[in-house]
């Protein structure tokens, strides 16, 4: 099928995992089990899950200048991604997360931003031969939201879609929202964006109503194992995720998001659309980890 380009623009970091028998307390140093370094950040999580089914991608990012942000986007590069509008902060370092997992499995986490906090409109500008080749420009909220703000304007004036992942959430202004073909806040995302707590298809109803009556042309409200809730044209529906064992729902949404707007690319309806993102979400969830869970193209039936 003949797609059309992806600019995805967004957050990177390097996950780095320890597990330990219990979490130290303040002040208390304890000697770990296994450690595991992976590729993390939604921003590339979303890119890796739209190159792997099908989309042709290219992801504008900042790292710094050292060893994990290198790693980072030659782990992109080696997924298919084009890493040529990928910025280089000399200031500040790569973004990484500190996680522990303790013996039931709770985590405990400390992300420092890094460079992710300095990707600025003129670091963005560098792609702008890439907007006007693109249709679909996907964001989420790891980087400097000004710059999301800057990036939406331009990409409408350039007549492009514009869909916005909101996580983390974040109050948001409504020019943003003016300019949004597509929102997609998960059940949270969604009350912190509208104040209406959302937990069925009357109160999904409810929220996405505001958003659209704030702008935004298309709202999609995710909702873990029951799919997700559809608004468009003053029509609501509830577009099932196939049943499946979840082990594990890291980067569901971040695997969502990246299918929907391949399937989106391709030309299909946004309905098609969100049936493909729920079965590769509903796959991710079956497998533990973020970028490790994200599955390829040929895994999908249809
Ligand atoms: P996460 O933060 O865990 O990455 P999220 O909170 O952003 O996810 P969810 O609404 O939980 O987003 O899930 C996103 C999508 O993943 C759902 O719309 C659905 O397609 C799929 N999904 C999530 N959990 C399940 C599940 N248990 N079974 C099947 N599909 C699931």
């Amino acid at each position: 099928m003949k797609a059309n380009k992806i600019l995805v623009v967004g957050s990177s970091n390097t996950d780095m995992v320890i597990k330990t028998l219990h979490f130290p307390s303040p002040g208390e140093t304890i000697l770990g089990g296994r450690f595991l370094m992976n590729a993390g950040g939604k921003g590339a999580n979303q890119a890796v899950a739209a190159v792997r089914l099908g989309g042709l991608v290219t992801f504008v990012g900042k790292i710094g200048n050292d060893i994990f942000g290198k790693q980072a986007v030659q782990q992109l590069e080696a997924e298919g991604i084009n890493i040529n509008f990928v910025s280089v902060d000399l200031v500040n370092p790569s973004g990484v997360a500190l996680i522990t997992v303790d013996s039931k499995g709770e985590n405990s986490i400390v992300v420092a931003s890094g460079s992710n906090g300095t990707l600025s409109p003129d670091d963005f500008d560098k792609a702008n031969d890439e907007l006007d080749e693109s249709e679909f420009v996907l964001m989420q909220l790891e980087i400097p939201i000004p710059t999301v703000e800057y990036i939406a304007r331009i990409a409408v004036q350039k007549q492009k879609k514009v869909i916005l992942n909101p996580a983390p959430a974040a109050a948001l202004a409504d020019e943003l929202l003016q300019n949004l073909y597509l929102i997609t806040p998960n059940e949270t995302e969604a009350e912190i964006l509208t104040g209406v707590k959302v937990t069925d298809e009357t109160s999904a109803m409810k929220a996405a109503t505001i958003l659209h009556e704030k702008g935004v042309e298309i709202v999609i409200i995710t909702m873990g194992a029951a799919g997700a809730f559809l608004l468009i044209n003053g029509k609501s529906e509830i577009i099932k995720a196939p049943k499946v064992d979840a082990v594990d729902t890291t980067a569901a949404g971040d695997t969502f998001n990246g299918a929907l707007v391949v399937a989106l690319s391709e030309g299909r309806t946004i309905q098609e659309s969100i049936a493909f993102a729920n079965k590769a979400a509903a796959i991710s969830v079956t497998r533990i980890g973020a970028q490790s869970s994200v599955p390829f193209r040929k895994e999908i039936i249809n």
